[in-house]
């Protein structure tokens, strides 16, 4: 078993952490951020994931987990440092590596004895390379070091599931000791390995996110078209999904990609490629139609409405996805402002996301409208002229198409992520819109009362 630290206690180090001590070594999570490393020495996550606090406060307990500032210490005494730090996007779509290179400086000026580190953190390619010559260049003590690719796979909302059962481990080295290190590392996971150099694991990350998005954006383009042609874009991916090699996750249209990563991480790669004289199309193209998906329901709905002044507007999620309280890139953030400039009273819940999303949009008068956060779905929907659906949380499923009719005063609902059947929620006399399947038109005379009731 191994000496492990693990620099940054986001979605990634924390649980990478968490999930190395669980398999037996020893580790500590380095951040920068005392009052996170506070709250994860008193046994709470920073972060909402399944299962992560159980699994800290046990390791914890039975002394294989710590959590720490001391960065100095913590690299001093490692045998492996990985890096998880964020590499967020910046103007122009290129990665910033300024975490990344504060942490190989920290690393350079105190490791004492040999040490691999390894870059978990998403890096465009021949990051690797860079960060050893870095490290080299700074190191202070006569050790020896080397630098190796792991890139983390885990989805937000089943983020330790995903480390402790991956599809694979990623590793990228350049000399077997690496190599070495890394597999006996991962041993106690038994996990299928993937051994290659590390320009191709940090591609690997890359190519893998990117095409994940693409798909996404297919299948919202696809959507998109099925709309204006009269079919229904569930049956379409479901008629899809048969063929193996298509397979049958990642087909469902949408409001568009969210999150830390897909955003980011196809900005990147199209940037790497225009920066070696390429220009990646495809990616490019998924960016593109990203872009308008994730407005597209607010624009549907300006041209049914005269105005969103004074409307009371439900909001239904908030997060990027279920499962997680990040809201980096959320649907939700593009079209809340939009709703607050023309001059909606937005009553938004989400089951998990309103804490961080209130510290975005305190609560209270914004602008020409207004933003309050309820405790259920019910409330929001409670007296509202028209709801916008971002989030698929369990709770949000729930609420029956009755509901809607029930509690609404006009019945008028935006879907982004197709949670209804267009018949039944027709048949309820609400007026629905999603995304990819045809509106199914109420009797002119419940249009009109919907209408007038605005
Ligand atoms: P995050 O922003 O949630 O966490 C980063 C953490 O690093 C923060 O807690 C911050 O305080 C800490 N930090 C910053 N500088 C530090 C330093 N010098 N020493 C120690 N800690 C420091 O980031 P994340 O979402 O976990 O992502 C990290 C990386 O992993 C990114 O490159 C991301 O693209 C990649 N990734 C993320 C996911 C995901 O689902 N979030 C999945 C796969 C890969």
């Amino acid at each position: 078993m191994y000496k492990i630290s693990v620099a940054g206690t986001g979605y990634v180090g924390l649980v990478a952490g968490v999930c190395f001590a669980e398999v037996g070594h020893q580790v500590t999570c380095v951040d920068i951020d005392e009052k996170k490393v506070n709250l994860m020495k008193s046994g709470v996550s920073p972060i909402y994931e399944v299962d992560l606090e159980g699994l800290m406060q046990k390791n914890y307990a039975e002394g294989r987990l710590d959590y720490t500032t001391d960065y100095k210490t913590a690299y001093r005494e490692s045998d492996a440092i990985f890096i998880g730090v964020g590499t967020p996007e910046q103007p122009d779509g290129s990665a910033n590596l300024s975490y990344i290179a504060t942490v190989a400086r920290q690393i350079a000026e105190n490791i004492e004895k040999d040490c691999l580190v390894v870059v978990k953190s998403t890096v465009p390619v021949g990051t690797n390379d860079k960060v050893e010559q870095f490290i080299k260049d700074f190191l202070v003590n006569d050790v020896k070091v080397e630098v190796a690719s792991n890139p983390e796979f885990l989805a937000q909302g089943t983020a330790v599931h995903d480390t402790l059962h991956a599809a694979r481990i990623i590793i990228g080295t350049e000399s077997k000791w690496a190599e070495e290190m890394l597999m006996n590392i991962y041993e106690p996971f038994k996990l299928p390995t993937v051994s290659v150099n590390r320009r191709s694991a940090e591609m690997i990350k890359y190519a893998s996110n990117d095409f994940l998005a693409l798909k996404i954006s297919y299948m919202n383009d696809i959507a998109n078209l099925c709309e204006l042609v009269g079919a229904n874009i569930q049956d379409v991916a479901k008629g899809m999904s048969y063929d193996e090699r298509i397979g049958a996750k990642f087909l469902n249209a949408g409001i568009g990609y969210g999150g830390s990563c897909f955003p980011k991480d196809t900005k990147a790669l199209e940037y790497l490629a225009r920066q070696n004289g390429y220009e990646l199309r495809t990616i490019k193209a998924a960016i593109d139609v990203n872009k308008d998906q994730k407005t597209l329901l607010y624009k549907k709905a300006c041209r049914r409405l005269i105005t969103f002044t004074g409307l009371k507007v439900a909001v239904l999620g908030l997060t990027f996805k279920p499962g997680t309280d990040d809201l980096r890139e959320a649907p939700s953030l593009e079209n809340v402002p939009l709703l607050l400039e023309a001059g909606s009273d937005i009553c938004a819940y989400d089951p998990v996301g309103k804490d961080n999303f209130n510290s975005v949009y305190p609560e209270g008068k914004i602008g020409q409208g207004s933003i309050k956060y309820v405790e259920n779905a019910e409330e929001a929907l409670k007296g509202a002229n028209i709801c916008f659906i971002f989030t698929e949380w369990d709770e949000i499923k729930a609420v029956l198409p009755e509901d809607y009719k029930k509690l609404m005063k006009t019945p008028l609902i935006y879907d982004g992520r197709n949670l209804y059947n267009n018949e039944v929620m027709k048949e309820v006399g609400v007026e629905y819109y999603s995304i990819g399947r045809p509106y199914m038109r109420l009797s002119n005379a419940m249009a009109e009362v919907a209408a007038t009731k605005n």
